[in-house]
């Protein structure tokens, strides 16, 4: 493979969403279906927080049901890849300088098998995933997503997990719950700054004040944004894949970035 593969952030929302067949879910398996078939996906999921970053360096990952009080159902699902770890390694030499660290005490966690159940229900790509270093400023993490651009043509598929909005104490279940003006007001101006390629105020999110503080209560749903935005290159454009805002606080926004 010779061509760089797009990058991907997607919007997770809630885990219920690997039982589900709706219009985002369908979004996604179609934008997959649109990809040349990656050989391994890395995905950086705001489910998995650390001190230092991490990557997964095992073949055969498990599945974690890293969330409470959903149906059984949803903790019979296994995905259940294979042969990751001669993949994980390319990514470990490239960020061997940045004191980035194989470990085999994760697996995959919801940001990742919610999502890729949908994208690839084969699961017959090999998988593993990048830990959100918490002690990183936000300036950080898009400087280390920018080392992982050259991933994209060894045919490794990056997908940020998570959710540009996401606040689930302002949470409402109703069927017809609004957008939150201020969901509304963080969710468009981060889409600006996507369309308009202004990375600085994406990294500078906490200056939109309210909103920000409202939208991105704790900043790791937020992060995987970063990471993927950073690997944009000259010339390549950002679509939305995916837009619309869920149960009040939560945004369902995701983005292919693509030449
Ligand atoms: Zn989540």
């Amino acid at each position: 493979m010779s061509e760089k593969l797009p990058v991907l952030f997607i919007a997770h929302g809630s885990p219920m969403n690997a039982l589900e067949n709706n219009d985002y879910t369908q979004s996604i398996k179609a934008l997959a279906q649109s990809i040349d078939k990656p050989k391994a996906i890395m995905v950086i999921s705001a489910h998995w927080t650390t001190k230092g970053t991490y990557i997964t360096s095992e073949d055969q990952p498990k599945t974690i049901h890293d969330f409470y009080g959903f149906p059984e159902e949803l903790y019979n699902i296994k995905y259940s890849p294979k042969g990751s770890e001669k993949y994980s390694k390319i990514a470990l030499e490239l960020l061997a300088k940045d004191n980035v660290k194989g470990t085999t005490s994760w697996g995959l966690d919801h940001g990742a098998w919610t999502v890729l159940r949908h994208m690839y229900p084969d699961a017959d790509i090999p998988v593993f995933q990048m830990s959100l270093n918490v002690l990183f400023n936000d300036e950080e993490h898009y400087k280390l997503g920018k080392k992982l651009a050259s991933l994209r043509e060894k045919g490794i598929l990056i997908i940020g997990s998570g959710n540009i909005v996401h606040n689930l104490r302002e949470i409402d279940f109703a069927e017809d719950a609004r957008p939150a003006e201020w969901a509304i007001e963080f969710d468009k101006y981060v889409a600006d700054a996507i369309r308009d390629k202004k990375h600085e105020d994406l990294i500078n999110y906490k200056s939109v004040g309210q909103a920000a503080a409202l939208a991105v209560p704790t900043d790791e749903h937020y992060l995987p944004l970063l990471y993927i935005l950073a690997m944009q290159e000259e010339g390549e454009k950002a679509k939305f894949v995916y837009e619309g805002i869920l149960n009040r606080s939560l945004s369902m926004r995701s983005v292919e970035i693509t030449s």
